[in-house]
């Protein structure tokens, strides 16, 4: 396999530097631009399509996750979609480079696990390899998850692909929302309640976000 280099570019619709509704502990979480899957109700719709977004590079994005870890003391990564697997030679070379701090991988697929092992490209089999943890499986909207934290449908199946986590109290607590207003535009990320879904609608991301801050 070719090496991913860190000149590569991930295509990007969405960062959130540190958050708490992306997985275990604080988590840096970035979104990918684009999705092969259609699952009806997918909270994301705009990052279904393969054009958009912005593309920033593997190198660019390590030294800002790391700074991340130095001011805010994320303890991992979170990559979601979009579907990450369906650029997964880019983000292997980003999990390359953030493996090197010990931060920890979080990944959620469209695609099970199973089906994950059947691919034969060799990027997505190394990336599987550098997971810690992989919720694996299609958003099924009329299976709604109400007792596990983090997750969309009960089909979803949570994969402790290393000894780093385990399921534990932290799985079954409430589930978390976070809103943030950034410069007049409004983002949600987490999974809420199913007697809140809709609540946001109309003022989420109404213009994209700055992905990189003005300082960097
Ligand atoms: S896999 Fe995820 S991003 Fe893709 S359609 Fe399903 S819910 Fe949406």
């Amino acid at each position: 396999m070719k090496s991913p280099a860190t000149d590569i570019d991930l295509p990007i619709a969405q960062v959130i530097t540190c958050t708490e509704a992306e997985g275990p502990g604080r988590r840096f979480a970035l979104w990918f631009q684009g999705c092969p899957l259609r699952c009806p109700g997918c909270c994301n719709p705009e990052f279904l399509p393969f054009q958009g977004g912005q593309r920033i590079p593997v190198a660019t994005m390590t030294q800002w996750i790391f700074q991340t870890q130095q001011q805010q003391a994320i303890e991992g990564i979170t990559l979601l979609g979009g579907e990450p697997f369906a650029h997964a030679f880019a983000a292997l070379a980003l999990v390359r480079q953030i493996r090197k701090r010990n931060l920890s991988v979080m990944i959620f697929s469209g695609y099970t696990l199973e089906q994950l092992r059947q691919r034969p490209e060799p990027e997505v089999g190394e990336l599987l390899a550098l997971t810690d943890i992989l919720v694996d499986g299609p958003y099924i909207r009329e299976q709604p998850e109400t007792q596990r934290r983090w997750i969309g449908s009960r089909n979803q199946q949570i994969h402790f692909l290393s000894s780093r986590y385990r399921f534990d109290e932290t799985w079954l607590q409430r589930n978390t929302l976070e809103i943030r207003m950034n410069n007049g535009t409004i983002t949600v990320n987490g999974f809420p309640a199913a007697q809140a879904a809709g609540l946001w609608r109309g003022w989420k991301r109404k213009k994209p976000l700055p992905l990189i801050p003005q300082d960097k």
